[in-house]
């Protein structure tokens, strides 16, 4: 059937049920529209458009949304009325930490807990967090993607070859009925490979499978696609005829290193995606140079450390109102990564505000005793299902890993036993250490790193 996923009546079927699915579902059909038509408004319509949005949100946000309501007092507000961008920059910084402590008073008072999605991060710098989602958010953070999909040359009904998650996950994500089989066969343009077991296996069949099969498009997390690219490379397999497209990177800082590894090997162009669970598709490369914010659906600030705006071209901390979440606003929250806004508009000529580049964080490798690696992606994947304040993890070489955890009061003896078992699937021939502890100090930078590794590899 995997040849079907590239066949020309599987493309034609995936579109046509796309198009039936947009038009039954009409507010996805509109958001993404909106989404689409905005994209190409001059920047100044953009800001009003931003600030209608905004001034809104927090009117919801002093009189429905407790938590908020107090914090706005102590800093001297005395209504939900705001006049300009200064006024709102007096609104306190929102911190991982407010969340994880303040869930409950997070959420409007209008808006009812079954209607919202209760989520989760494992965050990028090793401190998860647990979050509320309303309907319009998704929604956004859905037509968010597609918009950036079309700057990729991607289609929703493309076929794809993705390296994401676990062999676990991908075994565990497949349909238990004959309709969802049905379904997937039919519909699902996308073939996964486990992006937590980079080995030779995993880098081969990769490559065979675009050789053969030729997707319009690889995703995956930056180092494993780098490191797959890597393979390609050192192999000398020619990928030339193989007629992808466009690389998607996410999840991870992707360095211009690997950006030209990932294009020999895949001869197809990187757009690379910034973002989180929490927030969606925050902002994405075009292909002109930069990442396009989505002002339609939130607002970037980057700041200097003394909290002022900094200026365009200078590096500062990032930090993103969403614009949709009415159930849980998220105001002026801090993810903890920096960023640098570009200057000028964009060669394309969209309207969108623009940074010129992202300084997350490259999740770091681990390295295997079988010549495998193991992204550092796992980590915040496993661990954002249970009750762990921080973490970070060392290897110390490639028989042991130590693993430090802040826990939080619901993270139990089982749960430690149920990650070390996970680890050790995927970490074979490793020690795998618990260290429980009440506080990781910060790096050099101020920022927590998570995945460090004492052992050599080819991408430390
Ligand atoms: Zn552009």
């Amino acid at each position: 059937m995997e040849t079907g996923l590239s066949s020309f009546s599987s493309i034609i079927l995936r579109k046509s049920f796309f198009n039936i699915y947009f038009s039954l579902h009409g507010e996805f059909g509109k958001t993404l529209s909106a989404a689409r038509e905005m994209q190409w408004r001059p920047a100044d319509d953009i800001r009003e458009y931003q600030w209608r949005k905004l001034s809104a949100l927090i009117k919801h946000a002093y009189d429905n949304v407790p938590f908020y309501r107090e914090r706005m007092k102590k800093a001297g507000f005395s209504t939900g009325n705001i006049n300009d961008f200064e006024q709102f920059r007096k609104i306190p910084i929102l911190t991982k930490k407010d969340i994880n402590e303040h869930l409950d008073e997070l959420v409007s008072a209008t808006a009812s807990k079954s209607s919202l999605l209760l989520n989760a991060t494992g965050g990028s710098t090793g401190a998860p967090v647990h979050y509320y989602q309303d309907k319009a958010m998704i929604l956004g953070q859905w037509a968010a993607t597609h918009r950036f999909f079309d700057w990729a040359g991607r289609a929703p009904w493309d076929h794809v070859a993705k390296l994401w998650g676990s062999s676990f996950d991908i075994e565990n994500a497949k349909p238990k009925t004959w309709k969802g089989n049905l379904y997937v066969r039919l519909f699902e343009g996308v073939k996964f490979f486990p992006a937590f077991e980079m080995n030779e296996r995993t880098f081969s069949e990769f490559a065979e499978y675009v050789r053969r099969f030729k997707p319009a498009c690889v995703e995956s997390y930056a180092v494993p696609l780098a490191l797959t690219g890597k393979y390609i490379l050192d192999r000398g397999i020619d990928l030339s005829g193989s007629g992808v497209r466009c690389a998607v990177t996410s999840a991870e800082k992707l360095i211009e290193d690997h950006r030209k590894i990932i294009e020999s090997a895949f001869h197809c162009r990187v757009y690379d995606r910034y973002g989180g669970r929490e927030l969606g598709n925050v902002a994405a490369e075009c292909g002109s140079g930069g990442y396009h914010t989505a002002d339609d659906f939130l607002y970037l600030e980057i700041l200097n450390e003394d909290g002022s705006p900094a200026k365009e071209g200078a590096s500062g901390k990032i930090v993103i109102t969403s614009l949709e979440n009415f159930g849980m606003p998220f105001i002026r929250y801090q993810n903890d990564d920096m960023g640098t806004l570009a200057t000028g508009g964009c060669e394309c000529g969209r309207g969108l505000s623009r940074l010129k580049s992202i300084d997350g964080r490259i999740q770091g490798v681990i390295t295997l005793g079988n010549g495998g690696f193991v992204s550092g992606v796992i980590f915040p994947h496993l661990f954002k299902d249970f009750d762990i304040k921080l973490y970070n993890i060392e290897q110390e070489s490639l028989e042991y890993i130590k693993v430090r955890v802040v826990p939080g009061p619901d993270f139990g003896r089982k749960d430690e036993d149920f990650c070390k078992e996970v680890l050790s699937r995927h970490l074979p021939g490793m020690e795998i250490e618990f260290e429980k502890t009440d506080g990781i100090p910060a790096g050099p930078s101020g920022k927590f790193s998570f995945v460090t590794s004492k052992v050599k590899s080819p991408f430390s």
